[in-house]
């Protein structure tokens, strides 16, 4: 089997060293192995993304001496087909619209006994809404209430009825603990899909053998486990990574203005230097 890796950036700042390291770690294991490279911009959530900053993404891994093959995917672009997703798991009964705002989940997760925090950071949804009838659901939804849509993990742990894992390089096979997040947004009130559904949509469509990313998200791969198992798509390899760090051992983030790739490149570094530091830890 040929192997497909991708790098998948949001356009929500410009690269940085951080992101150079995980673009060159996916193409080299792609191109070490005579495979393919996909570049992805997940660019759906239309309050943080912006064009300039994925018309720079483009131009500075080309700079950087990057090649990817095929066009670049462009999720904005393919919204009908992450609904088409929501659509089934909803006819399963698998998704359930969740009109709670932010405050009132806070509210309720501080007066919950539960531990207030997914892997990911995020809050633990204390599953308010997934007891509303269909009837309350549906004038709620008529009278315009703004709501997101949710995925009800147990059900769907339920309907998988197998227990899943996912092979992480190095480290064999991890068992997944989906349940851990609550019930996750598959659809947000304000942008149309989730991470979570357009990146294992994705994936399956393009045909990724292998995920590489930053260690930081694989708490996540236990909930796109899940996605992949309910819809059918296949199982990629995973391999998470090491992210580089500071002088201060802080992890980059996109904040840090003076390791973008612009910055660098505009105080004279080369590609070939660049590609050394993102290398170097
Ligand atoms: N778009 C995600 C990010 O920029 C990465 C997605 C992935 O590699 O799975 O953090």
């Amino acid at each position: 089997m040929s192997i497909v890796t991708r790098f998948a950036p949001s356009p929500t700042g410009y690269l940085h060293l951080g992101h150079a390291a995980s673009a060159l770690f996916a193409w080299r294991q792609a191109r070490e192995a005579g495979g393919r490279f996909l570049l992805r911009l997940e660019d759906i959530d239309p309050t943080r993304c912006r064009p300039e900053y994925a018309a720079g993404i483009l131009e500075d891994l080309a700079w950087l001496g990057l090649d990817w093959d095929g066009p670049v995917r462009v999720q904005s672009e393919h919204l009908a087909e992450y609904r088409a997703v929501l659509d089934a798991l909803g006819a399963r009964g698998l998704v359930y619209p969740c009109f709670c705002t932010r405050a009132a989940i806070q509210r309720e997760v501080a007066e919950a006994a539960a531990a207030p925090h997914a892997p990911d950071g995020s809050l633990r949804y204390p599953g308010t809404c997934r007891g509303l009838s269909a009837d309350e659901r549906r004038s709620r939804i008529a009278a315009g209430a703004p709501h997101a849509l949710r995925l009800d993990v147990e059900a769907a742990i339920r309907e998988v009825g197998t227990p899943l894992s996912f092979a992480e390089a190095g480290r064999g096979r991890i068992v997944c603990t989906p349940e851990q997040f609550g019930d996750v947004v598959l659809a947000r009130r304000d942008a149309p899909a989730s991470y979570h559904l357009c990146v294992t949509h994705d994936d399956a469509l393009q045909g990724v053998t292998l995920v590489t990313r930053g260690i930081d998200l694989l708490p996540a791969t236990h909930l796109h486990r899940l996605l992949q198992a309910l819809m059918g798509w296949p199982e990629p390899a995973y391999a998470h990574h090491r992210l580089l760090i500071d002088a201060s051992g802080r992890r980059l983030a996109k904040r840090d203005r003076a390791a973008t790739l612009r910055a660098l490149r505009a105080e004279g570094c080369t590609p070939e230097a660049v590609r050394g530091l993102a290398q170097s830890q």
